[in-house]
């Protein structure tokens, strides 16, 4: 399995891509070569495996609302619905330990006769993906930072890459970014509805 990046790594920093994401636009967006999800993100699901608690589903359940409503802008995101039927699901949430100072790890699939197969983004598209949290390491930040990495993985899965900005919810470095971020920003916002026109 490929894990394509990590949320909060230890001290000071907190984000970090295990591959490095390539600038897809020189000037404004920061995507995996403009790749995407395969999935019409018109009607998408998302799935919460049993191993979540229900805390973390809350925070699941914020953070899927406010790529839907941002408050920043408009985008193709809607609906984005919880389903029980993992089959259906574009993004699956799971919670397991990781590695130390590892906090979350999202991972993108493509499916070949049946069998999911992990895929670098940043040389083809993806059908679905899978977040994973650890949760003891979470609770160790404060709610709006937890919350946060929610809507960070969920960046990702969208295709989204770190973005060097500290006003965006995608900067790698949870303690250098703005302390205003408490989610979907105006320049992530813009970069999905580059990625989704
Ligand atoms: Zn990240």
């Amino acid at each position: 399995m490929k894990k394509i990046r990590t949320f909060f790594v230890s001290g000071i920093i907190l984000l970090l891509l295990t591959i490095v994401p390539i600038q897809a636009h020189a000037t404004t967006y920061y995507t995996y070569n403009n790749h995407v999800i395969t999935w019409n993100v018109e009607n998408i699901w998302y799935y919460v495996d049993s191993s979540v608690s229900s805390y973390y589903t809350y925070l699941i359940l914020r953070g899927t609302d406010n790529w839907v409503h941002t408050g920043v802008g408009y985008n193709r995101l809607y609906p984005l619905t919880r389903t029980t039927n993992i089959s259906l699901s574009a993004v699956d949430f799971y919670s397991y330990g990781l590695q130390p100072n590892t906090l979350a790890i999202t991972t993108v699939y493509k499916r070949v006769n049946g069998q999911a197969v992990a895929v670098n983004p940043n040389n083809e598209n993806w059908l679905f993906a899978e977040i994973a949290f650890d949760e003891n390491q979470m609770n160790t930040y404060e709610e709006r930072l937890r919350l946060v990495g929610v809507v960070h993985e969920l960046g990702h899965a969208w295709g989204l890459a770190h973005n060097p900005d500290t006003h965006s919810v995608m900067y790698w470095n949870a303690s250098d970014m703005d302390s205003s971020v408490t989610g979907v920003t105006s320049i992530d916002n813009a970069t999905f509805n580059y990625l989704y026109p």
